[in-house]
């Protein structure tokens, strides 16, 4: 079980178990929405997490004509967690909502294609040219 939360403490999150994927995303909304090069990702079955808190949501077109709703909190705008069409079992939560720390390190790197070419890992990871698989 951890607890996670926004910027603000607004919006909370509980998870039960261990994620299903942990994952660095480099694609351009990751991008965009991290405001950084790449993000850090914990994926879990959406019976596994419970949302405490009114969220604001907002769904995007993602890479291939898929869709993804984000939820972010209204009062400080940190996006916690994302539903994606293509992984409809699935909620995405960004793990700088929790202690990241807790968790083990990411064993995949997707859309690689978008990878800035400065950034290097020195674990090993499943390098993956476009979307988990
Ligand atoms: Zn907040
Ligand atoms: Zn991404």
């Amino acid at each position: 079980m951890r607890t996670g939360e926004c910027g603000c403490g607004n919006i909370k999150i509980r998870t039960n178990g261990e994620p299903e994927i942990r994952l660095i995303c480099h694609c351009k909304s990751c991008q965009k929405r991290t405001g950084s090069d790449y993000s850090h990702n914990v994926y879990f079955f959406h019976e596994q997490v419970e949302i405490i808190g009114e969220v604001k949501n907002y769904t995007r077109t993602a890479q291939e004509d898929r869709f993804l709703t984000n939820y972010f909190c209204p009062e400080c705008g940190m996006t916690l967690y994302w539903h994606m069409d293509v992984l409809p079992k699935i909620t995405g939560i960004a793990i700088s909502v929790f202690d990241v720390d807790d968790f083990d390190m990411p064993e995949e790197s997707i859309w690689e294609k978008f990878k800035r070419p400065w950034v290097e890992f020195s674990l090993q990871l499943k390098h993956l040219h476009g979307q988990s698989e």
